[in-house]
């Protein structure tokens, strides 16, 4: 067994457990287990938003998930079921309705350097450099001017982009501005990552090679990370375990996980195996996600 599916055979057992301690049978023995040693767990998370005429829109319900150290986490859902509220939280930029969200043991209260948001709209400066991109994420942490620049150069490098370091975002192509986005985010260093859709505006190359460097970041470093998608496919080939989401409001539906061996590859037919098995799980979420677009477009 080589060391990554060492590796990867060790986070996926920690999973089994972090799976067992959320559902285990005690609920206080699972809770005081996962309280110690989940790095972030949802318990009977809830969320609604309050509309100006009519009832409150339940975005999340009683969601109650464990995430283990160095998992890599994917959710999946039809669009509007809270996978966005759901990162937005675990952030600390929202706040759960009911229910409670820890991170290492301790109730998220606010955004921390220990967790870092991607998103599709990248928040990069076009008046700055790509090195001094990256170096603004550690200047909000108050890091010296020579540490930021020799650790921006380090993590520039570790998604292959040292010889863009002087360009402007601009000059760079969508999958280069998606690494730059990516070495600003763990050159701060996170314990966890939470990615919103990051790569669905990328071409189906790019990503795949997105894919691959994202998988190998994530196997040296040891983060966890958090991410949501609506491909079927990309989930399959990235998590060591895929979350289903409800169609509103959103609600766990199941969980699967895959042991399959890395690095992975969109086309391998077990990676296939898995999108399908999760599609479908999925498609009905769709269809009800689908219907009630149509519902309100004709009563608006
Ligand atoms: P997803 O990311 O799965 O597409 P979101 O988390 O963006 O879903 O939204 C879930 C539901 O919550 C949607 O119905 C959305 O309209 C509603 N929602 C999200 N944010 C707000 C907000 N700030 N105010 C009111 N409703 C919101």
């Amino acid at each position: 067994m080589n060391l990554s599916n060492f590796g990867a055979s060790l986070r996926s057992l920690q999973g089994h457990l972090g799976s067992l301690m959320a559902q285990g049978s005690s609920a206080s023995e699972a809770s005081a287990a996962s309280r110690v040693e989940a790095k972030i767990s949802l318990r009977n998370v809830s969320r609604s938003y309050s509309r100006e005429k009519g009832e409150p829109v339940a975005a999340l319900q009683d969601i109650h998930l464990a995430v283990t150290p160095g998992e890599f986490l994917c959710i999946v859902g039809p669009s509007g079921c809270g996978k966005s509220t759901l990162l937005h939280m675990i952030a600390g930029l929202d706040k759960p309705s009911a229910g409670e969200i820890l991170l290492n043991g301790r109730a998220v209260q606010e955004p921390g350097p220990d967790r870092i948001l991607i998103f599709q709209d990248l928040g990069l400066f076009p008046w700055l450099t790509v090195l001094e991109n990256v170096e603004f994420g550690m200047r909000m942490k108050g890091a010296k001017k020579d540490e930021m620049q020799a650790r921006a150069r380090r993590y520039l490098n570790l998604v292959h982009l040292s010889q863009f370091e002087d360009s402007y975002i601009h000059q760079l192509s969508g999958g280069m501005r998606q690494r730059v986005a990516l070495a600003r985010a763990l050159a701060i260093q996170p314990d966890v990552l939470l990615m919103d859709e990051p790569f669905a505006a990328l071409d189906a190359q790019t990503r795949d090679r997105l894919h691959d460097e994202l998988e190998r970041i994530w196997s040296e470093t040891g983060q966890t990370i958090i991410f949501v998608t609506h491909n079927v496919r990309e989930a399959a080939r990235l998590g060591d375990r895929i979350v289903v989401l409800t169609f509103r409001p959103g609600r766990i539906k199941t969980e699967i996980r895959s042991d399959l061996p890395r690095p992975r590859h969109m086309e391998d037919p077990h990676v296939v195996q898995v999108a399908g098995q999760v599609m479908d799980e999925l498609r009905g979420e769709i269809d009800r996600s689908l219907e009630s677009e149509f519902q309100s477009e004709k009563n608006p």
